[in-house]
C-alpha cells in the first residue's frame, strides 16, 4: 500500500510484522460492534508515561554487606478498559555496596530492555533463578535456598510478576493445597505419637503450632523442586510439605 508523504519527515520507526498485529484494533473486522479504542500490547515503541506504578523489595543476603533494594515499575496499558494490562516496564537496583555496581547496572538495563520488548517476559525468572554462585548459596528465613544473589533477584521478579497477575502458581491449585495440608497433618500426628503418651489430639495441636512458627519440621531435607527445606520421610517416601512433591509420585 502506497502512502503519499506530504509533510516533512521528522522521525521514523521500522514496522515489524508483530507490531502490525499488535496495533490492529481488535474490533476493526467486526463491523457490527461499536468502534472501541485499540488494544495496546507491550512493544518497543510504547513510550514511557510520566508516572509508573511500582514496588520495591529488600534483599538481605549473607553474601552482601548491605541490603539491595529492587524496584520494579509497571506500565498500565488500556487503563480503565476490560483490556487493562499491567506489565513490568523497568527495574532498578540500589545498594550502598558499590563493589557490584557494574554487573548490577548491566543486569537491570538488560532486564528493562526485555520488559519493554513485550511478549512473554516471564522466562527471565527461570533464567535468573538458574544462576549458581560457585561459593555456594544461602538460606533465607523460612528455609528457602537461594543459589546466588542473581537467583534471589529472579525470585523477587517472580514475586512481583505473581503480585501483578502475570505468573500464576499452576501446581498450587485447591487439590494440591488440600493434599499438602493432609500430609502435613499426618506427619505432625505421627511425630506427636512418637514423642509423648499424652492424648494425640493435644500433642498434635502443640506440634502444629510449633512447626508453624518455625516454618517446616526441623531436620527436613531440601526439596529439589521448590528449593525449600521441607522434605520429610512419610511412609518410606520423601514428601515435600511445601510444594507437595513426592518421590513416589
Ligand atoms: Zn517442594
Amino acid at each position: 500500500m502506497a502512502i503519499k508523504i506530504d509533510k516533512k519527515i521528522t522521525g521514523y520507526n521500522v514496522v515489524k510484522p508483530e507490531d502490525k498485529v499488535a496495533a490492529t484494533p481488535v474490533t476493526a473486522a467486526a463491523s457490527k460492534e461499536p468502534p472501541t479504542a485499540e488494544v495496546i500490547q507491550m512493544h518497543e515503541s510504547v513510550e514511557r508515561p510520566e508516572t509508573l506504578v511500582g514496588s520495591t523489595f529488600k534483599i538481605k543476603s549473607p553474601l552482601f554487606e548491605h541490603a539491595l533494594y529492587v524496584t520494579i515499575n509497571d506500565i498500565v496499558l488500556n487503563a480503565g478498559t476490560k483490556h487493562e494490562l499491567r506489565r513490568p516496564f523497568e527495574i532498578f537496583i540500589n545498594s550502598k555496596n558499590m563493589d557490584h555496581f557494574q554487573w548490577i547496572v548491566a543486569l537491570t538495563r538488560i532486564l528493562s530492555a526485555v520488559f519493554r520488548k513485550g511478549g512473554d517476559v516471564t522466562f527471565v525468572v527461570e533464567e535468573l533463578k538458574a544462576v549458581f554462585d560457585p561459593r555456594g548459596g544461602y538460606f533465607k528465613a523460612g528455609g528457602v535456598y537461594m543459589s546466588s544473589i542473581v537467583a534471589e533477584i529472579g525470585s523477587v521478579v517472580e514475586q512481583h510478576m505473581k503480585n501483578i497477575g502475570l505468573i500464576h502458581d499452576p501446581e498450587m491449585d485447591e487439590a494440591t493445597r488440600k493434599l499438602i495440608a493432609e500430609k502435613r497433618a499426618a506427619y505432625e500426628q505421627a511425630g506427636a505419637k512418637k514423642n509423648s503418651d499424652v492424648s494425640v489430639a493435644a500433642a498434635a495441636a502443640t506440634a502444629s503450632s510449633d512447626t508453624e512458627s518455625s516454618g517446616f519440621p526441623p531436620g527436613a531435607a531440601m526439596c529439589a523442586k521448590c528449593n525449600t527445606q521441607a522434605l520429610v520421610l512419610m511412609d518410606g517416601c520423601q514428601t515435600c510439605l511445601n510444594c507437595g512433591y513426592s518421590k513416589c509420585g
